[in-house]
């Protein structure tokens, strides 16, 4: 393959992740991180690709959301949110480092890490029933575990599944389905 094909396949694929993360709602500074697009090149995608659309397909604005609450007060959301954890393990987006409990973020250009978290969360969106959890929340799930460590793995002493939880929060080292069997 000649240098300006490469550089073709690669703009190519670069444009076509940023038409797949505008169909998920992401916000344009995601979009942006992960294909080096200018903001003004987004925003053209989106008026060619989605003319008309603006009711269904929604471009965000502002900053990815960023707290970790909405993943660990509820069962519900704890177990979606474990459910993300080992998708992005396997969709090799993040690996698990030597302690067994923390996440880094996989070494590969921010246009594969991009196609994988897609992969990631369409493999959420497919698998759960009622998935409750956004995009953008997702990516803010991603860097909870692999950046701030606020959120990381722990195994359940009843059952031994793997969930996410509060870093920095005591817990019985219980997930949240053996949680609510517990107390329900
Ligand atoms: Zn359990």
């Amino acid at each position: 393959m000649r240098a300006t094909d490469d550089r073709y396949a690669t703009e190519r694929d670069r444009f076509d992740l940023a038409v797949r993360m505008i169909r998920h709602e992401a916000r344009t500074g995601t979009i942006r991180l992960c294909t080096g697009f200018t903001e003004d090149r987004i925003r053209k995608i989106y008026a060619s690709y989605f003319p008309g659309e603006r009711n269904t397909v929604r471009r965000r604005r502002g900053k990815t959301p960023s707290q970790i609450a909405p993943f660990v007060t509820t069962a519900q959301r704890q177990g979606e949110a474990s459910l993300i954890a080992g998708l992005l393990v396997h969709s090799r987006v993040a690996e698990i480092d030597a302690s067994g409990r923390s996440l880094r973020a996989v070494n590969v250009p921010p246009n594969v890490m991009g196609c994988r978290f897609c992969d990631a969360y369409e493999a959420y969106l497919y698998l759960h029933y009622r998935p409750q959890l956004s995009f953008e929340w997702a990516w803010n799930l991603l860097r909870s575990l692999v950046r701030t460590h606020e959120l990381q793995l722990a195994w359940c002493a009843l059952c031994d599944g793997s969930y996410v939880r509060d870093a920095y929060a005591l817990d019985y080292e219980r997930c949240p389905f053996c949680e609510v069997k517990d107390h329900g």
